[in-house]
């Protein structure tokens, strides 16, 4: 039997969940996961932070964008808060001071509270820090943890609220347009609706080929992660997120222990990611030079990919070939922080309604985050 519905998502991860709530209260939602679970490849797999320095710049603009639905979710979407305080600090060497002296200007034109410190005055707020080859350091102190976990069940939940219909164990292995329409097919079911929304993260340039539409070069990258226990006779648990703007690592405290990353980004096929035993030994290797701190054992190690468009821009709007086929892709490493806006953006593209106010007021047109700006790959 065929079901009839306004909006098909394929994926339900941070993206599909999200843009999912935000279309559900504009016409009938369908959301289609592979897995049995939502949030299984990279969202459950990430850092979870909100940094609004992080990334590139307009993704960057998203995550700013999307703090207010972070500090303030709709009503009955979670019973905890979103956010817990973290902070972040950033530090750049000789050669790197005027790339963080522009990522402050950036910061201050979007009213994002920050302050430009010697690294010496950092090591107040992160005392492990080598600081030798440093010569500025950058303080975001709104930087905060995420719960990624309640960011995707709130959406799912709410979404449902407003008769979405999710459903799990429904890998997608074919769509085709007729009529005006895509019919997308699962094992156990056959959708139709007037749009596609692309939410499929690794998988995205696959999901184009599947709906014979061109591939955009939309492709996963391998991040891997670490944890260890914190170095005895210092507080961790308030140390902001610190990172080197070189990126070759970063660590934060989660949990009880430390959660470091070599920032590695490695091309790899949309998979099921695991960890190389390289890459954890990197991490720890570049932790012990950067830091004092010891890694005497690994508690956890995990890895999971992050998409990325050859300009590592956002990937957001319709396709040039087939304007019912939106695409919501190319989070790289924001796609949790900037998960509520983009969505917000996707579902206006996709309704015809263009770029919203609140985002054009932050530099973001529709052009710039447009799949058709990549060639073809
Ligand atoms: C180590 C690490 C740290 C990170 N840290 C941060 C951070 O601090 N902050 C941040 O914002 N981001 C961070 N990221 C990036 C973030 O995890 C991603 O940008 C985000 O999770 C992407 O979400 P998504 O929904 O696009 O992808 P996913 O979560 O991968 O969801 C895509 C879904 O599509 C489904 N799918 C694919 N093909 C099909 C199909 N044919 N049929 C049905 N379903 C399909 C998949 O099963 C999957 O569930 C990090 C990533 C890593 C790996």
């Amino acid at each position: 039997m065929t079901e009839r519905c306004d909006f098909i998502v394929i994926g339900a991860g941070a993206a599909g969940s999200a843009v999912a709530h935000a279309l559900s209260s504009r016409g009938r939602v369908a959301v289609l996961e592979r897995e049995s679970a939502p949030a299984y490849h990279s969202t459950g797999r990430s850092a979870a932070v909100l940094a609004e320095n992080y990334g590139p710049v307009l993704w960057q603009r998203l995550s700013t964008a999307s703090r207010p639905f972070f500090e303030q979710p709709p009503a009955g979407f979670a019973e905890h808060k979103l956010l817990r305080p973290l902070g972040a600090l950033f530090f750049a060497t000789a050669a790197e001071t005027g790339a963080l002296e522009d990522s402050a200007r950036e910061l201050a034109r979007r009213g994002v509270a920050h302050r430009l410190m010697t690294p010496r005055e950092a090591l107040a707020l992160c005392p492990v820090v080598r600081i030798e080859s440093f010569a500025l350091a950058l303080h975001e102190p709104g930087c905060a943890d995420i719960d990624a976990a309640a960011l995707v069940q709130g959406c799912l939940k709410l979404a449902r609220r407003n008769g979405a219909t999710v459903m799990l164990d429904a890998g997608v292995d074919a769509i085709e347009r007729g009529g005006g329409q895509w019919q997308v097919r699962t094992r156990g079911a056959t959708l139709r609706a007037r749009v596609l929304v692309n939410a499929a993260g690794a998988w995205c340039d696959d999901i184009a080929a599947l709906a014979g539409l061109k591939r955009r070069g939309v492709r996963p990258y391998r991040r891997t992660a670490i944890t260890f226990d914190p170095p005895a006779g210092h507080d961790s648990s308030r140390w902001p997120m610190t990172f080197d703007v070189a990126e070759t690592w970063y660590f934060k405290p989660e949990g009880g222990r430390i959660m470091a990353s070599p920032v590695d980004k490695s091309l790899s096929a949309p998979c099921d990611c695991q960890p190389e035993e390289l890459d954890i030994a990197v991490a720890a290797d570049r932790i012990q030079q950067a830091t004092t701190m010891e890694v005497r054992r690994i508690a956890r190690s995990w890895a999971g990919l992050r998409t990325f468009a050859p300009d590592e821009q956002p990937v957001i709007g319709p396709d040039p070939q087939e304007p019912g086929f939106i695409w919501l892709a190319g989070q790289g490493g924001n796609g949790v922080m900037a998960a509520p806006a983009a969505a917000e953006l996707a579902a206006s593209l996709a309704l015809g309604e263009g770029v919203p106010q609140a985002l054009r007021a932050l530099g973001i047109d529709a052009a710039a985050v447009a799949p058709g700006r990549l060639p073809a790959a």
